[in-house]
């Protein structure tokens, strides 16, 4: 079945036009990369995907096991099973961290919440992610580091069990150990539940744990090529002016 397909879609924002005619198809279980120059519009699309209002859908659809949900609210999305860890996740002063996903999950799940096994599972993820146990009682992302705060975006991922998830660089800010931590408990979350995944990257480094079906290279808001793993090492050796330049073309049919 398709988690996600993305068709023909046009994203403004402050009437400059980020997103054009962009495709995307994703399976479930499936394990996408899009890499790209910055600027390209790559934290734009997750950002869309979503349902950030800053942005301005003119064309185009968004569907999700072929539900439509370009319309639809940032929480009716989260509620169907799509989370993103954020480039740079916010910092919310006066909000503890395991207040802020205790109550996430009591809205996720309703009534069949059970406090005594979020509190299990928290403790269980805060061990596997190596981050500091007092860590969920300090204010959400505040005065973090780059590494503690995308630990921390793992672990809402894990607690909030989702289907279908967006990294957006979850690499940048990792020293080489929090990047294997990270990248083991993704691959280990994938292992266990195959979710689809779509990874916004620009290194090679986090391939190491984590192993695609397919990686995209994105260019002034479109995929211009699509290719398998081996296009990683390419891009690392040739940079991404090597495929535009030489317009290879897109191999990758919707
Ligand atoms: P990438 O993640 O590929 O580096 P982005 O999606 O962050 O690129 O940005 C794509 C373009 O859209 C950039 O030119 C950026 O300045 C612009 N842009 C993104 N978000 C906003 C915003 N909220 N306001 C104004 N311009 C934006
Ligand atoms: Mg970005």
């Amino acid at each position: 079945m398709n988690t996600l397909e993305i068709n023909h879609l046009h994203v403004h924002i402050q009437n400059k036009e980020i997103l054009k005619d962009f495709h995307l198809t994703i399976n479930e279980g499936e394990i996408h990369v899009i890499m790209g120059p910055n600027g390209t519009g790559k934290s734009t699309l997750s950002k869309v995907i979503m349902g950030d209002p800053h942005y301005k859908i003119t064309k185009g659809t968004i569907t999700y096991k072929n539900k439509e949900i370009h319309n639809m609210l940032p929480d009716e999305r989260a509620h169907l099973g799509i989370f993103m860890a954020y480039q740079m996740p916010t910092e919310i002063e006066g909000v503890r961290e395991s207040d802020f996903l205790r109550t996430a999950l009591h809205e996720k799940e309703g009534d069949s919440f059970q406090l005594m096994h979020f509190i299990k599972t928290q403790e269980e993820i805060v061990q596997k992610l190596g981050m500091d146990k007092n860590m969920i009682h300090r204010f959400l992302n505040v005065d973090f580091s780059g590494g503690e705060k995308k630990k921390n975006e793992i672990l809402q991922m894990y607690l909030l069990h989702p289907s279908f998830i967006i990294l957006d660089e979850i690499d940048s800010g990792l020293d080489v150990d929090s990047l294997r931590i990270v990248g083991e408990a993704i691959m280990d979350y994938y292992q266990e539940n195959k979710p689809a995944i779509l990874i916004i990257t620009h290194y090679q480094r986090l391939l190491n744990y984590i192993h695609p079906h397919f990686v995209h290279i994105m260019e002034k808001g479109s995929i211009q090529k699509t290719g398998d793993a081996s296009l990683v090492k390419q891009i690392e050796k040739e940079g991404f002016d090597f495929f535009t330049q030489n317009s290879i073309g897109t191999i990758y049919e919707k």
